[in-house]
């Protein structure tokens, strides 16, 4: 990592440089604009998917907990674990792909998406200020499709075949809740005042993200550290050099470097 610039975007300063440089946070210019680029009207196609999803995770996990029994708690842990792990590899993979490609500019998820990543990095503090539907609106519209469908199988289906894909229908609701409570669980990664008791414990016991573990993403060029579920997946990842190495592949294939549009803005200050 290039120290220099990684001090640069960190603000800090040198004997040599009298002169403050702005840090990162709501004063920063960049993190004024990309603000401002949240679509208007977005907030309710949020609100409308929040509370969809809600309905469909209370729904299936009555099905799903009207059928647990003794005998397949062991599968049922098994299957958790494993769906916990697909929403904390899917958590870094899609951060990674909007921190490290593409940009505001793109259509569609440009300003929707890409432009909330860019703010996180500059502003880390917004997130806290955002409230529940805009953290979780996006995570929680992803997941609709698959909950959906687990809904009306388990409608449709009679016992039998239900029984056949029960531990599937409960990978599937872990991972499903785990994916849309992502934003939630990096949220409160980032908040260091006033969060509950259970939430704590929950950091401390690093069921969820802690938020020491999670600063390591924060150091510019925030090119590490990219899951944000659990971040159990972090550390193996980073031993087996798997960001670096993804991205030399799409340098090679595609000609574009990694991290172009990130750096544009965090030197906007
Ligand atoms: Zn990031
Ligand atoms: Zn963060």
């Amino acid at each position: 990592m290039n120290l220099k610039l990684k001090d640069e975007l960190n603000g800090a300063t040198h004997s040599t440089n009298p002169e403050p440089k702005p840090r990162y946070g709501p004063k920063h210019r960049g993190a004024q604009e990309l603000a401002q680029l949240y679509p208007r009207g977005k907030w309710i196609q949020e609100s409308i998917s929040v509370t969809l999803c809600i309905i469909l995770m209370l729904v299936n996990t009555y099905f799903i907990g009207s059928r647990i029994k003794l005998e397949n708690l062991a599968t049922l842990f098994t299957s958790a674990v494993a769906g916990i792990l697909t929403a904390d590899f899917a958590s870094g993979f899609v951060h990674w792909l909007a921190d490290t490609w593409g940009s505001t500019e793109v259509p569609l998820l440009g300003k929707t998406l890409i432009r909330s990543f860019r703010e996180h990095h500059v502003d880390p503090t917004s997130i806290t200020r955002h409230d529940f539907v805009e953290t979780n609106g996006d995570n929680f519209l992803v997941t609709i499709p698959f909950l959906g469908r687990m809904t009306y199988q388990f409608l449709t289906l009679n016992e039998q075949e239900i029984k056949h894909n029960f531990n599937l229908y409960c990978f599937l609701l872990l991972s499903a809740i785990f994916v849309a409570f992502t934003n939630q669980i990096h949220k409160w990664s980032h908040t260091y005042y006033g969060l509950p008791r259970w939430v704590l414990f929950l950091q401390d016991c690093h069921l969820i993200l802690p938020r020491r573990h999670h600063r390591y993403h924060h150091v510019a060029p925030h090119e590490t550290y990219y899951c944000i579920t659990t971040g159990w997946l972090n550390w193996p990842l980073e031993q087996i050099r798997f960001w670096p190495n993804l991205e030399k592949l799409v340098t090679r294939l595609t000609g574009h470097l990694p991290r172009t549009d990130d750096l544009k803005w965090a030197k906007r200050m």
